[in-house]
């Protein structure tokens, strides 16, 4: 029997992580994060709930990588962290897993193996091709994984529009040459399945920016892979003819403090915005990140430049498969049963009915979502319950300790500030030795609203007056009247509700 089980990366996009199990040996393809979402105050990043994956490690084979985005590899060091396992992946993909280790100090004992599209890996009872696929970054492969129980292909992210980046376009052959082989189940990329037609090939990619470059009259600055040898130290530019001039930097998505962020707000040491410069952002407006990169546009702008982006002109080419393309995967491979991956809910659903245009019965196509079991068994598959998966959200060196109710504490403050009262009492008698003292953290404006933290000092003693010293239980009585009362207070006066801390002692 043959269980394929997603741990992430279905219904949302990030967290990719499946794992595949056969004859008691499992093999795990990807182990990706996802970057934390509005609501997730202070979070760094999140990954996916990999305890089934720990649970059963005396099993677990392998770990494959399909190529080197954080979604797919992010999660990697906190897996690897108590967990000796042989990693496999192509030369590129490795090559920013090891640099990712070495900052985590993560050793790996079982090593990290070199795959190459072609050369076949045996992981008893899987034998696993590696198909070369075109994607946003080099050096991707989707899997052909042979199980006792057939053909497996997983296309991991790829597209299929020929002319990709450093001659890595997606073989098509090989995924045909599994289609006549016969595929118990396809499971492919579902993140552009909205998007009608095919991508951009990258090459016209390149020529539409040749034709930005030539007519560009001064320096040009871009976000983009340039081939070695052909740069300059920094300091050298303002050396150079303005038209000889292309830099790449950093920040496509508006992160703040981003070379780039930091030219479009004019605090950038060495680069200077000026008249005549053509700024290039051939990069995605990743959703979430739309205000900052249009802020940041809006400044270049301001500073003169011209601006080059998406949506304006085909400067950018998707990494990830439009219908066309879905559909002609799906053509290829003919599969027996279709399992749509790496796509929120709505995503999977509407590759699901590609698939179905195609002519694959609906009940073999199977929506599944994280920590579903699908079993397959003499060529037949059915849902089988579900093992435990989630998101672990990592906050500094914390990994999961911030769960819901902290982020709602988070969010209290953030949007309410808070209001401390240090308050002491003598042990014998009861009298005030200290405070109250009052303090206050985005809450109001001291020179503002000041007045009204000097008249919350009544409050508090008011409180104090109506709780005299032989009050059973006086100290936590007053700490409890205090939260109501002065909640009550400041609601009142400026309707607000801050967080208030009473902080009452004896002494
Ligand atoms: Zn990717
Ligand atoms: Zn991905």
């Amino acid at each position: 029997m043959l269980r394929v089980i997603p741990l992430g990366g279905l219904g949302e996009i990030g967290l990719n992580m499946m794992v595949c199990e056969a004859a008691d040996a499992m093999l795990v393809v990807d182990a990706g994060l996802m970057f934390p979402e509005d609501h997730m105050l202070g979070v760094d990043f999140v990954i996916p709930d990999m305890s089934f994956v720990r649970l059963n490690r005396h099993r677990l084979k392998g770990l494959v990588l399909t190529h080197a985005h954080e979604d797919h590899i992010g999660a990697l060091p906190f897996l690897l962290k108590d967990l000796h396992v042989p990693v496999f992946g192509t030369a590129f993909t490795l090559g920013l897993v090891r640099q990712k280790l070495a900052e985590f100090e993560i050793p790996v004992p079982a090593g990290l193996h070199l795959i190459t599209p072609g050369q076949p890996l045996a992981l008893d009872p899987f034998r696993i091709d590696f198909i070369r696929v075109g994607h946003s970054v080099v050096d991707g492969v989707g899997l052909a994984i042979h199980t006792p129980e057939g053909l497996l292909v997983h296309t991991g992210d790829f597209k299929i529009s020929p002319g990709a980046a450093g001659g890595m376009s997606t073989d098509l052959n090989a995924f045909a040459r599994c289609g006549e082989r016969g595929v118990l189940a396809l499971m492919s990329d579902s993140t552009n399945i909205e998007r009608d037609g095919a991508t951009l090939p990258d090459a016209q990619i390149g020529e539409t920016l040749a034709r930005i470059a030539a007519r560009s009259p001064g320096r040009i600055i871009v976000y983009l892979q340039l081939p070695a040898g052909s740069e300059v130290s920094i300091e050298l530019v303002s050396e150079l003819p303005d038209e000889r001039v292309l830099i790449i930097t950093t920040g496509s998505q508006g992160e703040p403090m981003s070379a780039l962020a930091r030219m479009a707000a004019g605090t950038h040491k060495q680069i200077k915005i000026k008249k005549g410069d053509t700024v290039v952002l051939s990069s995605k407006f990743i959703p979430g990140n739309e205000r900052a990169i249009t802020r940041i546009i809006d400044n270049l702008y301001r500073r003169g430049a011209e601006v080059v982006y998406e949506k304006i002109s085909d400067v950018h080419a998707s990494g990830h498969a439009f219908r066309d393309e879905l559909r002609l995967m799906i053509n290829l491979t003919r599969p027996r049963y279709f399992i749509p991956i790496h796509g929120e809910y709505r995503h999977l659903v509407l590759h699901g009915r590609l698939a179905q245009e195609t002519g694959i019965d609906r009940e073999r196509v199977l929506l599944v979502e994280n920590g579903q079991v699908i079993e397959f068994e003499n060529g037949a598959a059915r849902l089988q319950g579900c093992v435990g998966t989630g998101r672990v959200l990592i906050d500094g060196k914390g990994v999961g300790d911030v769960g819901r109710a902290v982020l709602k504490e988070r969010r209290m403050l953030s949007e309410e500030g808070f209001v401390a009262v240090t308050l002491a009492f003598d042990e014998a008698t009861g009298i005030i030795v200290y405070g109250p003292e009052i303090l206050s953290k985005g809450f109001v404006f001291e020179t503002e609203t000041g007045h009204l933290l000097q008249d919350a000092h009544c409050v508090v003693l008011e409180v104090v007056e109506e709780l005299p010293p032989e009050t059973p239980h006086r100290i936590d009585r007053i700490r409890t009247r205090l939260q109501t009362e002065l909640r009550q207070y400041f609601f009142y006066t400026i309707g607000r509700r801050p967080v208030i801390l009473p902080f009452v002692m004896e002494v």
